[in-house]
């Protein structure tokens, strides 16, 4: 589907919950390669999402003259910290544990440097999905905001919970979105859920970023 027609889809779910509601769109384009980013990006788009360091190193050098926002989504291994603060995200999306913002820390402190990052969370309780327990969410948060002074911590992320029922699904994006409701008075200012087979119930949930991948980058 091509932009234009998923902008209009992000409008009509956005008005639904009010006209004051903006949604900002990350294309995600683990799946494309430099050229499709490229065509993305003439037709507007600005913010770009990738899941591994090594694929955000190379399309961010590839498309170096462009002013891309990248934003890392990815499971971030501990070896791979140094590269991505090298790399600069506009904003890692997935810091998911408090172990791994500690490690976070100690590395930009190094380098002297910070970042902008969502706390993960794991809202359907997945094993196979990373991301803080709902229930630690508050908690790990605010650790993170007093122990971590060079990460500039921005809000919450989730991935919807793999299933077929909507209801599950629904329940996955509202119990983020009242962690995000909660930590508002922390600072929190975004809140990132919905993908392509998701978003436009997530953004009824209250999401107010989201992340698109093959609905963007599949047959155009
Ligand atoms: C791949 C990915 C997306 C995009 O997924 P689609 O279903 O292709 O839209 C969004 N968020 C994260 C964290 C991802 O890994």
């Amino acid at each position: 589907m091509n932009l234009h027609n998923i902008m209009e889809k992000i409008e009509h779910s956005r008005l639904k919950v009010n006209a004051h509601h903006i949604v900002q769109l990350v294309a995600v384009s683990k799946y494309s390669n430099s050229n499709q980013i490229k065509e993305l990006y003439k037709e507007g788009q600005r913010a770009f999402g990738e899941n591994k360091v090594q694929d955000l190193e190379e399309k961010s050098n590839e498309l170096n003259e462009l002013p891309i926002e990248w934003h890392f989504l990815g499971n971030l291994q501990k070896n791979k910290i140094n590269k991505l603060i090298e790399l600069s995200p506009s904003l890692v999306q997935s810091l998911s544990s408090f172990d791994l913002a500690l490690e976070l820390q100690k590395r930009l402190e190094a380098k002297n440097t910070t970042i902008d990052a969502l706390l993960q969370i794991n809202s359907a309780k997945e094993a196979t999905k990373g991301g803080v327990q709902p229930e630690n969410a508050k908690d790990t948060y605010q650790k993170i905001k007093e122990n971590c002074p060079n990460i500039n911590i921005q809000g919450v992320m989730t991935i919807g919970a793999h299933s077929d029922d909507k209801k599950i699904i629904k329940n996955s994006f509202e119990t983020t979105f009242k962690i995000y409701e909660n930590l508002k008075s922390s600072g929190a200012l975004i809140c990132s859920m919905g993908m392509s087979s998701d978003f436009e119930l997530a953004i009824q949930c209250g999401s107010n970023m989201v992340r698109l991948g093959s609905i963007l980058f599949k047959d155009n």
